[in-house]
């Protein structure tokens, strides 16, 4: 198998055709896509383009966001008679001379279409007619392609990849022609238009995300200082019943979360919280705990160094 890649050149957008020779005869006439090339196509494409913001994502350490692509008909028809013109006589017999040029580059311009090309045939058998050879086709110039320096490597071509990729371009349509040469020679074409079109020039076909990193410190402040917080400790405090400000260990429970509060008191009272019998065995045990460690704070030593006390340390 011989490949070939025309050079892509550069205006407002950067196009580019790309050729694939393949060793292989069924006389096929110009046609139209079938749904099924249609989801293909279209399959093919955003596979790329996730697999690009995928891996780019991660190699960034930030989101790089390449939107799927979905099917423009007007494009498609664009790209189907621009496909059928390509062929509509029989290419050079000569592999080397042989051309499969874009539409007119003022005409995309004007209409901020993108288009990529690609030409295949075969000497001996029937060349690979899907789209998806397209596609990998036109993927396989990420080789090329520098993203940091947003440069290609040299007597390469990437325009057909960063078309591919491009993360504002949203829609696509393409053609396919195939054609027998009377040499024997059979060929296949597809040509892709892209909407808005890629490859501007001096820009990247995706930037990363940058990410505002949240201010914790202050959400938490901000919660504390809330009205709606302040009212939550209020009532909190105010709907404690007697029982519960009686209580030894109160500074500590503090009746615990109000919508644990739905038992009676011993007295009757309601509005106890009804795990209040764990609770006080809780804090009751920890109590003494909790203050050595105040006090070793209150002394410039650490809470931790309580393990070194034994008669404070919690069991
Ligand atoms: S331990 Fe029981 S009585 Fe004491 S504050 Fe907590 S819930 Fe109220």
């Amino acid at each position: 198998m011989r490949t070939y890649l025309l050079a892509a050149a550069l205006l407002a957008a950067l196009l580019s055709s790309g050729f694939s020779s393949v060793t292989s005869a069924a006389a096929s006439p110009l046609q139209n896509l079938s749904d099924a090339d249609i989801g293909e196509a279209l399959a093919a494409h955003n596979a790329v383009r996730q697999r690009v913001a995928q891996a780019e994502s991660q190699r960034l350490g930030s989101p790089v966001v390449i939107p799927d692509l979905t099917w423009n008909s007007d494009l498609a028809t664009y790209a189907q008679e621009w496909a059928d013109q390509l062929l509509s006589s029989d290419p050079d017999p000569d592999p080397d001379r042989r051309t499969f040029p874009h539409h007119d580059w003022g005409e995309l311009q004007a209409l901020g279409r993108g288009e990529n090309i690609y030409a295949g045939w075969s000497d001996g058998g029937v060349p690979d007619q899907s789209p998806t050879a397209a596609v990998t086709w036109w993927d396989s110039e990420q080789q090329y392609y520098d993203y940091d320096t947003n440069t290609c490597a040299a007597d390469q071509t990437c325009g057909h990849f960063t078309q591919l990729v491009w993360s504002t371009t949203t829609q696509v349509g393409c053609g396919q022609a195939v054609r027998t040469a009377a040499y024997g020679t059979q060929f296949v074409v597809w040509v892709c238009n892209y909407a808005p079109a890629g490859n501007i020039i001096g820009e990247r076909p995706y930037d990363v995300m940058t990410v505002a990193q949240p201010d914790v410190e202050q959400q938490v402040v901000d919660l504390v200082n809330s009205e709606r917080q302040r009212k939550f400790g209020i009532d909190k405090r105010d709907t404690l019943p007697r029982y519960c400000r009686a209580c030894e260990v109160q500074h500590l429970c503090h009746g615990e979360c109000p919508k644990h509060r739905f038992i009676l008191t011993p007295d009757g009272e309601p509005g106890l919280n009804y795990l209040c019998p764990a609770y006080r065995r809780f804090f009751t045990h920890v109590d003494p705990a909790m203050r050595a460690m105040a006090e070793l704070l209150r002394n410039g030593r650490p809470a931790a160094d309580i393990r070194r006390r034994p008669g404070a340390a919690m069991s």
